[in-house]
Order: C-alpha cells, then structure tokens, then sequence
C-alpha cells in the first residue's frame, strides 16, 4: 500500500503502518530511549468518531500514538459476526493520520496467534460471568480473547497511557482488573460514550443496521435516558421500569438490562454512594448492540435540598 497516496499533506504522510511486532518494537525503541511517551489506542478498525475521540486524547497527551487495528478471532463466539465485520484499512489509516496517530499497527492473524499458540490471560469470576446475555452466543471467552489481545498489545507497545471507551464498560471494568492484578505498567484512561446526533451510541457494528433497525436502535439511548432520569427521582427499580417500557415501546427485546456497581459489576438495587452502571445489550436487526449509562452518586446536600 502506498501510503503518500492516500496521503492528507497535512498529516497523514507521517503515519507508519506496521503489521510486525517487533518493527513496531524497534520503531518505538528509539523515542522510548530519549523518554518520550506512549499512548494506544487498541481498536479492530472501522473507525468512527468514538475511536477517533480515543486518538485525540493520546494525541493530546502522548508523546508517540500508537493504534492498533485488528480484528481479534479469540473474542469471536462461533455464531458472531468474524467474517462480516466491516474493515476499511485505507480508510482507517487515513483517519488515523488525520487524528494525528504516529504508528497504525495492524497485523495479520498469524503475527498475534502464531502456529502453537497456547496461552490466554483470562480475569476469573464476577467481572466477566456476567451480562453475557445468551451465554450461547456470548460468555466469558469473549472476554478471555479480549484481555489476552489487549496483554500481548501491552508487551508489545509497552503504552504509558492505553485508551479505552466508556462504551465498552464492562470490557473497562476487566482491564482495569487485569491491569491491577498482574501489575501491568499502564495508565488506563476511559473516554465517554461518543454518539450520533439522534443519541445511538458510534460503532462500528451500526453499519449492518438497514434504516429500520438504526430508527429502532435510538431506542436503546432512549431506555438509558429514561433510566437515568427515573434514577434520580425514584430509584433503580423505576429506572429499569422506565428503560424497559421505551424498549418494548420500540419493539426491542433486550439481551439483558441491568444496574451494576460501575467497577465490581455486583448488582445493585440502590444507590449506595457509588457509581452505578446501567448496561443494555439488545439484537437490532443485523446487529448485537451494547449502550450504558453511569449514574454517579448524588451529592447529599443537594438531595436533601
Ligand atoms: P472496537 O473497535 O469496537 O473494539 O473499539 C475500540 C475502542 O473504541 C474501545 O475502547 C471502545 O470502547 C472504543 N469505542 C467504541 N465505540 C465508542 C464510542 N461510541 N464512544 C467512545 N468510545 C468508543
């Protein structure tokens, strides 16, 4: 691929795509010896204004930005969407460049599970057996492909800084876990939730979305909405009330609807003074899609108020 063709002359002629680890490692080895930063963004390409968010942000605050593009087979269930996930490298690298991203990392599937592959890095229990919705089709080995593509992206970049997206909360919620657990040497930072102007949240899964299904998709932004305004006059029970009657108001059954404390994912029927989240994940036409909302602690004097 030639890059200067694609090339935005403002920007783009500076992007490095590598598909090699240790050409990504020895690219970075040099800025890293005279204490420069690094920031990535681990993504699967296809980007939107929510990853692009993530690269401003590095951008902003790194030294050297670093994305990852790839489309990870190990946190694929066998009846998910691997082969028809949409990817647009051309498209990506430009945007990256744009963004102002130094090095596009996107490397085949051999590079990153190379013959006689076998170790995973899996966080156990509470964090990722729950809100799987059908465990026939999604569960905790979704999660196990994500840590251990997200550890391997870790040694091999070595970021100081890793971005990640509000969106994905409970994906948050594992690598801040993992991060913690195994003493990763990272700085995770969470960027909010970016959305379109009719409130469904970006991604990139919305392309398979024929008009019926987007139209029905703002539904889920809408459940949140209701939920969060339910939430600080009623209560928890109220604001999955309110959630699920605009659901069904739109026709959406979802996967599961919950309240969870934010960072252990324990169920939560009422506030206890600590963020909650609100997650939904719903089918919509050809798409399985996720949305939350956090609602944050109230502040006491105001509520007695
Ligand atoms: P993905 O390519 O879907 O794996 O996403 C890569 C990163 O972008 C993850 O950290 C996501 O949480 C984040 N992301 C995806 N969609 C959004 C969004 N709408 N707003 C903010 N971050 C997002």
């Amino acid at each position: 691929m030639n890059l200067v063709e694609l090339a935005d002359p403002t920007h783009a002629q500076d992007v490095k795509l590598i598909r090699v680890k240790d050409e990504l490692r020895a690219a970075l080895a040099h800025g890293r010896r005279e204490g420069r930063s690094v920031g990535l963004g681990p993504t699967m390409g296809y980007l939107h204004e929510g990853h692009l968010s993530l690269l401003r942000a590095a951008r902003a605050e790194c030294d050297l930005v670093v994305i990852s593009l790839f489309v990870n087979p190990a946190q694929f269930g066998p009846g998910e969407d691997l082969d028809r996930y949409p990817r647009d490298e051309e498209r990506d690298l430009r945007l990256a460049g744009e963004a102002g991203v130094d090095f596009v990392y996107a490397p085949p599937v051999a590079e990153v599970y190379p013959e006689g592959f076998a170790s995973h890095v899996a966080v156990e229990g509470g964090l990722t057996e729950v809100l799987d919705g059908d465990p026939s089709r999604r569960g905790p080995e979704h999660f196990r492909g994500v840590t251990t593509v997200v550890a391997k992206l870790f040694n091999t970049v070595q970021p100081d800084v890793a971005y990640f997206g509000q969106k994905d909360a409970q994906q948050v919620a594992i690598i801040r876990r993992m991060v913690a657990d195994l003493d990763i040497p990272v700085r995770i930072e969470v960027l909010p939730i970016v959305r379109e102007a009719d409130g469904l949240a970006m991604s990139s899964r919305n392309a398979y979305l024929d008009p019926r299904a987007r139209e029905q998709a703002t539904a889920l932004s809408r459940a949140l909405g209701a939920a969060e305004d339910a939430a600080a006059a009623e209560g928890l029970d109220a604001a999955l009330d309110a959630a699920r009657a605009e659901l069904r108001a739109a026709g959406v059954e979802p996967e599961y609807l919950e309240a969870r404390d934010a960072e252990s994912l324990i169920p939560v029927a009422e506030p206890n003074g600590r963020p909650v989240l609100i997650a939904v994940a719903a089918q919509v036409g050809g798409a399985r899609l996720i949305d939350n909302v956090l609602i944050q602690p109230s502040n006491p004097s105001t509520a007695e108020s």
